[in-house]
């Protein structure tokens, strides 16, 4: 077993039939590490004066023996790269450690008294460790970083190749804001079919408990692009659940000063299958048949804010009308985040972001704003100063993906006239789990 097998959590699991098969019964995790090299992935702040810090890891002793001759760690030939990789949180109470994003560190799991989590595996219960962190020596930083992020032979897409790739893509129709618990996704729906996905995340590590358990395919029968709007696993993860996502095409932001051996796991995944398309350095926003992908304007450290934007352009009434996806990204830093929109997903799951506006609803009835965000998460997302905010900039009807119906999911749909049909996909739920559920 690696880090990225799907295990369902004790929370998921259904009963077993047989009181003998122990066949879904996870297999021992591989031996804790006594060290990590860690990359201080990001800090969530908890709006109270601390906040929650996730590392990206890598076993250190395994990294100084047989990682010195790995090229790259996103090299999937090497498979027990997978199971030499974890993550560990730790809460804190007081934000140092939003200055520290990207910043190599060694943890040391037999001295110190730090509690953290360490998960082996990206949807399973933790190991509850103490530790001690100290930065990497500098020699051991440029090691880790010339080995993890985008590889050299990994060169961007031509504007051209994303240009044809958007325009191949059916006409856009409504779109759906899916609940993945902790986490992002969403979809450009044609004939309630996904033609294209902005996010495939959802609840990971301290969050898996807010995945919906209903929730376990995908739909890729219009074999639709990914576009991934940055480097966190809340919007990516639900690739390791639903695999046939990982075959899909994936456009995706290069931001590679601050990827860790997780990150460079998933990057190493999809570059393999040949199908990945890196947006190019130079090109800040492209427009396709009313689909408007955006470079955001964040300094590169700032993962939240470099990443990229969806802008949704149609027509209400004859008139122009656009919805905003916008990932974690804070306003300010989307091109396009001037005047008003129809329908807006809120940044950042609601949580903390950079901005200096809260965008304007233009006030038409179907316009809604949506959060998306998991009941119970670790980082006390939406907070309630955001909310605040919003309803002030003239945002009355808001939906929340946390509120589940009887059937367990709280999946969103928008659309550009109330008096459209729910965009429900045409198998009727046989091959996929993305009904609507709210509107
Ligand atoms: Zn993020
Ligand atoms: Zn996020």
């Amino acid at each position: 077993m690696d880090f990225f097998t799907h295990i369902e959590s004790e929370h998921h699991k259904e009963r077993p039939t047989h009181h003998n098969d122990r066949m879904d019964e996870p297999r021992p995790l591989a031996e804790p590490p006594r060290r990590a090299y860690a990359r201080l992935d990001r800090f969530d702040p908890d709006g109270a004066g601390g906040g929650r810090v996730a590392y990206d890891c890598i076993d250190a002793d395994w990294f100084d023996e047989v990682g010195r001759e790995v090229r790259w760690l996103g090299d999937p030939s090497v498979a027990e790269i997978g199971e030499r990789i974890s993550i560990v949180e730790e809460e804190q109470d007081s934000e140092w450690a939003g200055e520290l994003e990207g910043v190599w560190f060694e943890l040391d799991f037999e001295t110190g008294d730090s509690e953290v989590e360490q998960y082996l595996n990206l949807f399973a219960e933790p190991l509850l460790r103490s530790m001690s962190a100290r930065e990497a020596p500098p020699g051991k930083t440029d090691e880790l970083t010339a080995k993890t992020g985008f590889s050299e032979e990994i060169r961007d897409a031509s504007e051209g190749d994303i240009a044809l790739l958007l325009g191949s893509l059916p006409t856009p129709g409504p779109a759906a804001v899916y609940d993945v618990g902790q986490g992002s996704s969403n979809a450009v729906l044609r004939d309630g079919i996904p033609v294209l996905y902005f996010d495939v995340g959802g609840g990971a590590t301290s969050n898996t408990k807010t995945y919906p358990v209903p929730l376990r395919r995908f739909c890729v029968t219009e074999d639709p692009p990914v576009v991934l709007s940055h480097w966190d696993w809340d919007h990516w993860s639900s690739a390791y659940r639903d695999r046939r996502l990982l075959d899909l095409r994936w456009i995706v932001p290069r931001q590679s000063g601050r990827m860790g051996a997780v990150h460079t796991r998933l990057l190493g995944d999809l570059h393999s299958r040949g199908r990945l398309l890196v947006w190019p350095g130079h090109l800040t926003s492209i427009s396709v048949r009313g689909l408007v992908l955006e470079q955001c304007t964040g300094s590169p450290g700032d993962r939240n804010n470099s990443g990229l934007a969806l802008v949704l352009e149609g027509k209400v009434d004859g008139k122009d009308a656009r919805m905003l996806f916008p990932g974690d990204a804070g306003y300010d830093n989307v091109r396009s985040a001037g005047g008003d929109f129809t329908s807006i997903v809120i940044p950042h799951h609601g949580g903390r972001t950079p901005t200096t506006q809260i965008l304007m609803s233009d006030g038409l009835g179907v316009g809604r704003l949506v959060l998306s965000y998991g009941g119970g998460n670790a980082y006390w997302h939406p907070f309630p100063d955001v909310g605040r905010d919003h309803r002030r900039a003239g945002w009355k009807r808001r939906l929340h993906t946390a509120l589940r119906d009887e059937q367990g999911l709280g999946h969103v749909h928008l659309y550009w006239d109330e008096a459209d049909p729910a965009a429900a996909p045409p198998c009727h739920g046989q091959h996929c789990d993305l009904s609507c559920h709210q509107r």
